[in-house]
């Protein structure tokens, strides 16, 4: 077992970490036995304002430094991540529950994505346009738009956080986050590695506190020029909305419900493992994970044992403990919900194949689980579920699978597995989904695009896609006289 002890989290504000001045804490609990384990800082109206008159300075010094000292001051603050890498994923695991070789590919592919987006912030061109005077030259720059306050949730405690930071970094921007107060040791230690790496003072804020209040506050002080939210849709169109109000540019990475397609020429060992790992990867609390898993019916029988087969053989435990395949669920609310969906898909008369209820008392564990013959009106299969349960329906044509698949307001990820060109064009053209992955596990890599269309959100945390809501563009003319 993994000795690395928790540490409390303080607030960092114009390069020092600091307490509240309130002195207020919250309690962090470990998810895996329900014991307090530490606090984080409760930052109140003042320390807010001094984390956004600190960001305003930050900027003004930051966007003075070239793109490529930037990228150098990344690079090592990537550095510092891997080798800081055991360390900040037996936190990560300790608070939010994830097996630590979950945890440290996480860290590990956050310092992936800061190396991605340095050296792109180094391409960022502005251009040259043709003038209809020839006395006149007409050029496009490329300005970094300003302070950015961004909102990451508890799922992924490091990786939310580092797209947004990366992106904001290399163009120029600064940046202050209310990072999650569930999961708030290994975000700080990311934040840390890039005060280590010598980050100015103010370029980077963290804050931790009552959500509510720290995103109105902060979209509404006219400092702010951006904001990025990454959580559930309900919370991310009020947050949409305030931005709207105070013309603030927004990205948002909402909910999904991905549908994973299995096609009757599908290979079907490769569609059990590659979906089977998202669906129990981080207990299915992704935003990313298959959940309806529409399956042709010459071939659901074969697909459905092999799934719960890989199900069962999964090792439920304490994220620290070697072996462990599956975590608790990072929260009780989660437990709840999960209780929830279950009975309600029973009620509505789905079969469950295997699991289907929590594990002891202590700690958040809940039993990977596979519903079979769900109804189209069960709750699993118009809600995201945001957990460890894999619902299955059969159908005869693929026009059909689409029609269900795009049946819902979501649209962030889906999944489909075929031998058919012919299939794989349809689909192609068809899903109404932000990213697809076919024959393939999701491989949601800094230089592809990351979001969704419809109510999953809007804009993009990967690919070069990223870096354009950081920016601002001035068109300049200038006359020779
Ligand atoms: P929630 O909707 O209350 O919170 C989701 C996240 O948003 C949390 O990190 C929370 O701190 C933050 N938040 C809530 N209200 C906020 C506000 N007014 N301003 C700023 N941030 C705010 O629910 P929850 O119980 O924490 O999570 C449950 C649901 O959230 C899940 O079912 C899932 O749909 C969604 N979620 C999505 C992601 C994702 O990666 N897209 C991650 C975590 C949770």
């Amino acid at each position: 077992m993994n000795t690395t002890k928790y540490q409390n989290t303080r607030l960092y504000i114009n390069g020092e970490w600091c307490d509240a001045q309130s002195g207020a804490t919250l309690d962090v609990v470990n998810p895996a036995t329900g014991d307090k384990i530490g606090t984080v800082a409760r930052a109140g109206i003042v320390d807010l304002e001094r984390a956004v008159a600190a960001a305003q300075a930050g900027f003004s010094a930051w966007r003075k430094i070239s793109a490529f000292d930037r990228a150098t001051l990344m690079r090592k603050a990537a550095a510092l991540v891997r080798e800081r890498a055991d360390t900040i994923a037996a936190l990560m695991t300790l608070e939010q529950g994830k097996p630590l070789a979950e945890a440290r590919t996480e860290v590990n592919s956050a310092a992936d994505t800061i190396e991605w987006f340095a050296d792109e912030g180094r391409r960022v061109y502005g251009r040259i346009v043709p003038p209809r005077n020839l006395n006149a030259q007409q050029t496009v720059v490329k300005e970094p738009v300003g302070p950015v306050a961004a909102f990451t949730p508890w799922n992924f405690p490091v990786n939310q956080v580092v797209r947004k930071l990366s992106a904001a970094l290399t163009t120029g921007c600064s940046f202050i986050v209310k990072a999650p107060e569930e999961t708030p040791a290994s975000p700080a230690e990311l934040i840390r590695a890039f005060a280590d790496a010598g980050v100015p003072n103010g370029v980077l804020g963290l804050v931790f506190g009552d959500p509510p209040e720290i995103s109105r506050f902060l979209i509404e002080h006219p400092a702010i020029r951006k904001v990025t939210f990454t959580g559930s849709t309900a919370i991310g169109k009020q947050l949409a909305a305030l931005a709207g109000q105070h013309m603030k540019r927004a990205t948002m990475e909402l909910g999904g419900h991905a549908p994973v397609i299995v096609a009757a020429d599908a290979d079907i060992e490769l569609a059990v493992k590659a979906s089977g790992a998202a669906k129990f990867r981080n207990a299915g609390q992704v935003c990313i994970s298959p959940t309806r898993f529409l399956v042709h019916n010459s071939v659901i029988d074969e697909f459905s044992q092999a799934l719960v087969k890989h199900a069962e053989n999964l090792s439920v435990g304490n994220g620290l403990a070697q072996g462990t395949t599956l975590g608790p669920l990072a929260n009780a609310r989660r437990v709840t919900a999960m209780t929830n969906v279950i009975e309600d898909a029973r009620k509505s008369g789905a079969t469950v194949a295997t699991g289907g209820e929590r594990i002891g008392t202590a700690g958040n564990f809940f039993a990977p689980t596979i519903l079979t013959n769900v109804p189209l009106h069960a709750d699993v299969f118009n809600n995201e579920p945001f957990g460890p349960v894999a619902a299955i329906r059969g159908f005869d044509s693929l026009e059909d699978a689409i029609a269900e698949a795009n049946r819902l307001p979501y649209g962030l990820a889906g999944y489909a597995f075929t031998r058919s060109f012919k299939n794989v064009h349809l689909l192609t053209n068809a899903l109404e989904v932000g990213m697809l992955w076919i024959n393939q596990p999701a491989t949601p890599w800094p230089e592809m695009p990351f979001g969704g269309v419809k109510d999953s959100g809007y804009g993009s945390e990967g690919g070069p896609e990223a870096l354009e809501p950081y920016l601002v563009t001035k068109a300049v003319a200038v006359t020779a006289v």
